[in-house]
């Protein structure tokens, strides 16, 4: 009764494979033997001691992986053969596996973004993977952790890893254009500078205010000056506070001229 179950597919030649594996396995053995005896060997001589055709003994050596590096012979330039037939590395670079997935032709940047960062108007987002609206991690290899794209996209412009955030300015999560990303909040800039023993003001967590930032802040801030609690410019203070790494009330002490006057 049982042998009426249909097998699934390919189990009834199972029996088969295993015997021409156990057949390959034993050529194989013998294909060794008739190296070890000969190290010279070549594809050809071993097929004739074995009686059996070239290409099948190439098969056996490639399919059981027993080939060896050949000796090199004398005068021939490692060089020349890397030129004849170049070795595919191994690993696809980073950048190019990175822009590979990269869309640069995503959305423009919102008028709240331009209203804090005016100098990215007229450039598109760069978009990783297939949605704008979500960070993408990115592989960066066995062993190591994974990466945001954006951070990758930093990387890759800077060559370096920084320790701090990597922002947006134009608030897309998957844009990876440069020119759309900054380094760093207010706290995270903090935090590194007490780590590093930079901090000097008031215990640390103050930074120098310059009469070049006060004048672009009040230039930037107009609009939420003056209608502050129009939808639109509700945002611009705490933006700007983030793009000037300074707390949102000393953004306000600007703007309404309580300080720096
Ligand atoms: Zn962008």
């Amino acid at each position: 009764m049982s042998s009426s179950i249909p097998l699934p597919h390919g189990v009834g030649n199972l029996g088969d494979a295993a015997r021409r594996y156990r057949e390959k396995v034993e050529l194989g053995k013998k294909i060794i033997a008739v190296r070890e005896g000969n190290p010279d060997a070549t594809l050809q001589t071993i097929a004739d001691a074995l009686g059996l055709k070239r290409s099948r003994v190439r098969d056996l050596v490639v399919g059981l992986g027993i080939s060896r590096p050949r000796p090199r012979r004398g005068g021939r330039p490692r060089r020349a053969a890397a030129a004849a037939g170049p070795e595919r590395p191994r690993e696809v670079p980073l950048a190019e596996r990175f822009w590979s997935h990269v869309n640069k032709s995503g959305p423009m940047p919102s008028a709240e973004a331009l209203a804090v960062w005016p100098e990215i108007k007229g450039t598109p987002c760069w978009i990783y993977g297939e949605d704008p609206g979500k960070y993408r991690l990115v592989s960066l290899g066995p062993g190591q952790p994974n990466a945001g794209a954006h951070r990758v996209a930093w990387f890759l412009a800077t060559g370096k890893w920084t320790k701090l955030d990597v922002c947006h300015k134009c608030d897309v999560k998957a844009c990876v254009r440069p020119s759309h990303l900054f380094q760093g909040t207010h706290a995270a800039n903090m935090r590194d500078m007490r780590a590093k023993g930079r901090a000097k003001f008031f215990g640390g967590g103050h930074r120098k205010v310059t009469a070049e930032d006060v004048a672009e802040i009040r230039r930037l801030g107009a609009p939420w000056v003056r209608h502050p609690r129009r939808k639109g410019t509700i945002l611009l203070k705490k933006r700007l506070a983030v793009r000037f790494s300074l707390r949102p009330i000393t953004i306000w002490a600007i703007l309404n001229r309580r300080r720096w006057c």
